[in-house]
């Protein structure tokens, strides 16, 4: 019997034992052609034994390299072994004589061990300055804009307010199709945006973006969060997943994104905030339109405004829209 409180991955083992069948090189360098061999679109593709062992270690002894590959089946690797398996390779498998009838592909979990892998590569240096055409909502200095370790960071060089801090995968500077170098600022910061807004409103929705559980929701006082210029903010979201450890900190404009009626107040008045960057949507990157209404419990009202029209929600302490005024 298994007991219930041990963790088991996909491939039904203990996570660390997982994670340790990793520490060989033969192991690597399978994984790694199994994904190269993807090439980016269709299915996974099937690669015979002996395909696999000539572009993943070619010296090796073949029942040395068979062992190391055996020891991936199962949470990393599968083996295909009828013909319409094979069928959903997504090109031609080259049968070479005395090959026996299998093959193998990644499986799920390994594609996202390789993909993860990938996500966060990249092929040169990529830390960068960005230019960004947007003034601060505070001082109405023009916006900085850096990429660095990682971390997109649009601050306000006249007042430090923090606009946007995000961790953000590399990807993001990558040239599509291999064309590293060709990305302009602009398409950086699009995609930038696209991406944490993806993020942004997934742990808005609840859900983690990183595992699809749940995640919970937490009022914070910003003076205790260790942001730069924590007296301008007035209430964060810390909304974090106890599974995979995700977590993080939302304004409470942020959260209202999600909302509908949000989204079709602020179309109506010319502002289509599912494309909009979030460091460009007021309400949602500052606290100047949001008032906290009590802390025990936390309610906190945002107010949406375009010139006379207004349209205010109220969120309490489990992050749900309670109240609604205006934006008639
Ligand atoms: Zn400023
Ligand atoms: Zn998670």
């Amino acid at each position: 019997m298994r007991d219930r409180d041990e963790p088991r991955t996909h491939g039904r083992l203990p996570p660390e034992t997982t994670l340790s069948l990793l520490s060989n090189e033969v192991r690597a360098s399978i994984l790694w052609q199994l994904s190269e061999a993807r090439g980016g679109d269709g299915p996974p593709p099937t690669l015979s034994f002996s395909e696999l062992k000539a572009l993943a270690a070619p010296e090796a002894d073949s029942s040395r390299f068979n062992y190391h590959l055996q020891e991936l089946v199962g949470p990393y690797v599968e083996r295909v072994e009828t013909e319409e398996q094979w069928g959903n390779a997504s090109r031609p498998i080259p049968r070479m004589a005395g090959d026996p009838e299998v093959g193998y592909q990644l499986t799920p979990e390994g594609t996202t061990l390789i993909r993860t892998i990938r996500a966060w590569s990249a092929e040169a240096a990529t830390d960068r300055e960005l230019a960004i055409d947007h003034d601060c909502d505070y001082c109405g200095t023009t916006l900085t804009a850096r990429y660095e370790n990682a971390i997109l960071a649009i601050e306000c060089p006249g007042c430090e307010y923090l606009y946007d801090y995000n961790l953000t995968p590399p990807g993001v500077l990558t040239g599509v199709d291999d064309e590293f170098g060709d990305v302009d600022d602009a398409d950086v910061l699009d995609r930038a945006a696209e991406y944490n807004r993806t993020v942004r409103l997934a742990f808005a929705r609840g859900v983690c973006p990183y595992c699809g559980n749940g995640v919970d929701a937490e009022f914070q006082d910003p003076e205790d969060t260790g942001y730069p210029r924590g007296d301008r903010r007035a209430a964060l979201i810390r909304r974090g997943c106890s599974h995979c450890g995700n977590k993080d900190n939302l304004t409470v404009g942020e959260l209202l994104l999600r909302e509908p009626r949000v989204i079709s107040f602020c179309l109506d008045n010319g502002m289509d905030v599912t494309r909009t960057p979030i460091w460009e949507i007021e309400f949602a990157a500052t606290d100047r339109h949001t008032t906290v209404r009590s802390t025990d419990p936390w309610a906190v009202a945002v107010d949406v405004t375009f010139g006379d029209d207004r349209l205010t929600l109220v969120v309490d302490e489990s992050v749900t829209v309670v109240e609604e005024e205006g934006g008639a």
